[in-house]
């Protein structure tokens, strides 16, 4: 079997300065990308947060919406991004489908495993919306529970930061590096490089977690040909 990856990326990442919005120079960015992936015949599946747009923590913070309520309009976030990260695939000239955990048939299929894995198996780049479809979870962890559901043989989790540091790097000059961490490690409360579901996710399925800087061009490539030198890697051991 050819190479097969989950590449998740926050809300956030997409968004310009200010946190918010959909930055389509950063769109064209990630597209070529996962271009080079593509053209290098790795298969991919992604997933994208919803954090530019909305949180359901944040929505329900005043009492009037409700959680779960602030949860759906999370997971809709998702898909907003979902088709704006699907059409700069396009725009580069890759196949691309968007599979939605929540039906919505007129914007894009529904998440239907075994469809998913033919659209790898032929070429075709894959983007999971609307995370799991339930409340109560996170993009990180319905990115770990689609890597294992397609059988991707890591998890890269694309975010700003070039891997996981002892503490936060912003606001300490000595923050270290960790390059290797078990899953327990992961798991830490100063760290947290997922939320425990997902980190528990990924420990029960054996599935690598890779932390990685998704502004270092060629970094995605690199980590998949085994250079995890610019990436923080958990596993077992
Ligand atoms: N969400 C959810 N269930 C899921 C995935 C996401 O309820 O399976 C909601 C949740 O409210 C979350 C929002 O969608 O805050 C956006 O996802 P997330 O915060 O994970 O996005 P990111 O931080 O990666 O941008």
């Amino acid at each position: 079997m050819g190479k097969r990856v989950l590449v998740k990326f926050s809300g956030e990442a997409l968004a310009s300065e200010n946190g918010y919005g959909i930055d389509t120079s950063i769109l064209k960015f990630i597209a070529s990308e996962i271009k080079s992936l593509v053209e290098n015949e790795i298969e991919v599946g992604l997933v994208v947060g919803g954090g530019n747009i909305i949180r359901g923590v944040s929505a329900a913070k005043e009492g009037i919406i409700k959680r779960s309520s602030g949860d759906y309009m999370g997971m809709l976030a998702t898909v907003i991004n979902a088709v704006a990260l699907q059409e700069a695939l396009e725009y580069n000239g890759i196949k691309v489908r968007v599979q939605s955990a929540i039906k919505m048939e007129e914007i894009c299929e529904p998440f239907i495993v075994r469809r998913a894995i033919r659209h790898l198996e032929k070429g075709r780049v894959v983007i999971f919306a609307a995370g799991t479809g339930n409340p109560f979870f996170t993009t990180d962890t319905a990115a770990t529970l689609r890597a294992i559901e397609i059988g991707a043989q890591m998890i890269i989790k694309a975010t700003k930061v070039d891997g996981v540091y002892d503490k936060d790097p912003n606001k300490f000059a000595d923050a270290k590096k960790l390059d290797r961490l078990t899953y327990e490690d992961a798991m830490n409360d100063n760290i947290r490089v997922m939320d425990d579901t997902a980190i528990a996710l990924a420990k029960d399925n054996s599935l690598p977690i890779v932390v990685c800087n998704m502004f270092e061009k060629g970094n995605l490539l690199n980590i998949i040909n085994g250079d995890f030198s610019k990436a923080s890697i958990v596993t077992n051991s």
